[in-house]
C-alpha cells in the first residue's frame, strides 16, 4: 500500500464532510431549539463544524425511540445470529470508511494519525466484530433444582442503555460500551463527550446502513447537562459511564435520584509502574515507561503516571527514560510520522500547564515542562518528567490526564507495593522483575483491575476484561463479562408435575 503523507491527510481534511446533527430514531435531525456548539480542532484550533447541543427535547426523543424499538422487539427480539449478521454489516461499513473515521478522530481531538489509522478505529471495529461473533455462542445454565422442576437461568437485555463517553479515545471507548450492549439486544443512546462528538454522529449513519433499525443506536451530542439529562431519565434503565471520578459519584446520585437504574462506572487512574532491582532490561521498561505516560500525549485512564524505582537503579533508569521521553516530540498529528500529538483543548492544556507549575515547586523537574507549537494555533506540551520526594505532593496524587510523570524511589518491595496502593485509584498496575514468584506476589497484592508484569499496556485482546478497582469504577468493559452489564439474570422454575 502507498505510504500516506502529511499532504495527502491535509488534502482528504479539506475536502471532508462533516455531520454535527444529533442522530434520533433512524435519522439526523437539528436540535428544536438553536442550541449549538462550536467543534474546534486542537491541532491548530480552526473551526471544523458546529454540533448539536441536546437538550430535554432530544433526549426525550431519543429515548422515547429507543424504548418504543425495544418494546417492538425490532432488534431485542431479533435471533441473536441475526443482530450478529447486522453488527458484522455495520462493522464492515466502518472498515470501508476507515481512513475518514481516523481523520474525523486525529481532527476533532488531535491525536496523531499514525494512532487512529492502526489503534482507535480498528480497535472498535474489532470490538463491534467481537461482541458480534460472541453474541450467538452465549448460554443460559439449566440448574440443579428440584427433581420435578427444570430451572433455568437465563440473560434478558435490560433495556434502553445510555452510554456517557469520554474524549480521549472517543470512538473505542464508545464501541467498548455500545457493541456489548447492542450485541445483548438492547437499544443505545449514546452521549459523546462535547470535545469529540464527530466519530460517534458518522458511525449513526452506518450502523443505519448496515440494517439496525431506528430507534435502536441513536446518537445525543451535548455537554454535560445533555449526560445529566439521561442518567436522571426514568426510562432510562442503566447508564453506563466512562469519565472523570468527580462526574461518575454525580451519575450514581442521578440514579438514585430517579429510578435506580444499573449503573457502571468506568474512571479515572494514577497508575504505578513499579521496576524492582531486579528488573531484567532495564531499557526496555525506560522505553515502555515512557510509553506508558506519553502515548496519546498523557490522556490515557491507565496511563502510567507514578514510575516507583528502586533506589539502586534510578539513576540509571531515569536516563535512559529521559532519551524515550524526547523520542515524544509533538507535531503536526495529521504527519504520520508524528508520535505526540495535541491537547484536546485550551481548557486541557491551561490544566496541564497548571500541573506542571505545581510541579515546579513541589519535585525537580528533570524533562521538558514547555508548551510548544504556540505558532500553529494548536494545543501542545513537551513530555515532561519531575522527580518527586514526596507521595503528597499533588502531582504524584492527582489524575493530571497529560503528560506528566512522577517519578519516586523506593528501598524495599513491600514499600514499593504500599507506595503503589496509596491512592484513591486502583485502574492498572505494573511490576519489572525477574523473579517468577516476586511477580506473582507483587501481582497479587496490587489493588487495580489490570496488572502487567513486565509490560505496559499490552491486552488490546477484547479477552481481558478493563475496570477498576476503588474509586477508578466497578463493572468490566471488554470480555464476555462485560454482557453482564447489559442483561438482567432470570431465575424461571417449571414444575413438571
Ligand atoms: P468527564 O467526566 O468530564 O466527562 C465524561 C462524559 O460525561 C462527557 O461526555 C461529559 O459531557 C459527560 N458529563 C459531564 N458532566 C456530566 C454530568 N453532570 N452528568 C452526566 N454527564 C456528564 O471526563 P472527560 O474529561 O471527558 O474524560 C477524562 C476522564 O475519563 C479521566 O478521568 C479518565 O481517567 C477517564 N477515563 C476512564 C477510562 C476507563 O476505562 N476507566 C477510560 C477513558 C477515560
Amino acid at each position: 500500500m502507498k505510504q500516506k503523507t502529511l499532504a495527502y491527510w491535509q488534502h482528504k481534511a479539506v475536502t471532508l464532510s462533516i455531520e454535527g446533527r444529533a442522530f434520533i430514531d433512524g435519522e439526523y435531525r437539528s436540535a428544536s431549539t438553536s442550541a449549538s456548539f462550536d467543534c474546534r480542532s486542537p491541532t491548530d484550533g480552526g473551526l471544523l463544524t458546529k454540533v448539536v447541543d441536546c437538550r430535554a427535547p432530544e433526549v426525550e426523543l431519543a429515548v422515547q425511540a429507543a424504548r418504543r424499538a425495544f418494546d417492538a422487539g425490532s432488534w431485542s427480539g431479533l435471533n441473536p445470529r441475526e443482530r450478529k449478521a447486522i453488527l458484522l454489516r455495520w462493522a464492515t461499513l466502518m472498515r470501508q470508511h476507515q481512513e475518514e473515521l481516523a481523520l474525523l478522530e486525529t481532527l476533532d481531538v488531535g491525536k496523531p494519525i499514525a494512532d487512529t489509522t492502526t489503534v482507535d478505529v480498528p480497535g472498535a471495529i474489532y470490538c463491534i466484530e467481537w461482541f458480534a461473533e460472541a453474541i450467538d455462542k452465549v448460554s443460559g445454565e439449566v440448574v440443579p433444582a428440584d427433581q420435578h422442576v427444570i430451572g433455568l437461568v437465563t440473560r434478558e437485555p435490560v433495556g434502553v442503555v445510555a452510554a456517557i463517553v469520554p474524549w480521549n479515545f472517543p470512538l473505542l471507548m464508545a464501541s467498548w460500551k455500545f457493541a456489548p450492549a447492542l450485541a445483548a439486544g438492547n437499544s443505545v443512546v449514546l452521549k459523546p463527550s462535547e470535545k469529540s462528538p464527530l466519530t460517534a454522529l458518522r458511525i449513526a449513519q452506518l450502523a443505519h446502513e448496515a440494517g439496525i433499525p431506528a430507534g435502536v443506536f441513536n446518537v445525543l451530542p451535548g455537554v454535560g447537562e445533555t449526560g445529566r439529562l439521561l442518567a436522571l431519565h426514568r426510562d432510562v434503565d442503566c447508564v453506563t459511564f466512562t469519565g472523570s471520578t468527580k462526574v461518575g459519584k454525580m451519575i450514581m446520585q442521578y440514579a438514585g435520584q430517579s429510578n435506580l437504574k444499573r449503573v457502571w462506572l468506568e474512571l479515572g487512574g494514577k497508575s504505578p509502574n513499579i521496576v524492582l532491582a531486579d528488573c531484567p532490561d532495564l531499557e526496555r521498561a525506560a522505553r515502555s515507561a515512557a510509553g506508558a505516560i506519553f502515548y496519546n500525549m498523557g490522556e490515557m485512564c491507565s496511563a502510567g503516571s507514578r514510575l516507583l524505582v528502586h533506589r539502586a537503579i534510578k539513576d540509571e533508569l531515569i536516563d535512559k527514560l529521559v532519551v524515550a521521553a524526547r523520542g515524544y516530540r509533538p507535531g503536526n498529528p495529521l504527519d504520520p510520522a508524528t508520535s505526540m500529538g495535541a491537547i484536546v483543548d485550551g481548557a486541557q492544556l491551561a490544566r496541564v500547564l497548571d500541573y506542571i507549575e505545581a510541579g515546579r515547586t513541589e519535585a525537580k523537574l528533570l524533562h521538558g515542562g514547555a508548551q510548544m507549537l504556540r505558532e500553529s494555533g494548536g494545543y501542545y506540551i513537551e513530555p515532561t518528567v519531575f522527580e518527586v520526594a514526596t507521595p503528597d505532593a499533588r502531582i504524584a496524587r492527582e489524575e493530571i490526564f497529560g503528560p506528566v510523570l512522577s517519578v519516586m524511589t523506593f528501598d524495599t518491595v513491600d514499600e514499593a507495593v504500599r507506595l503503589a496502593n496509596d491512592s484513591d485509584y486502583g485502574l492498572a498496575a505494573a511490576v519489572w522483575t525477574a523473579n517468577l514468584s516476586t511477580a506473582h506476589d507483587v501481582a497479587r497484592r496490587l489493588r487495580a483491575g489490570t496488572v502487567w508484569v513486565n509490560c505496559y499496556e499490552e491486552g488490546g485482546d477484547m479477552n481481558f476484561p478493563f475496570g477498576g478497582y476503588k474509586q477508578s469504577g466497578n463493572g468490566r468493559d471488554k470480555s464476555l463479562h462485560a454482557l453482564e452489564k447489559y442483561t438482567e439474570l432470570k431465575s424461571t422454575l417449571i414444575r413438571l408435575r
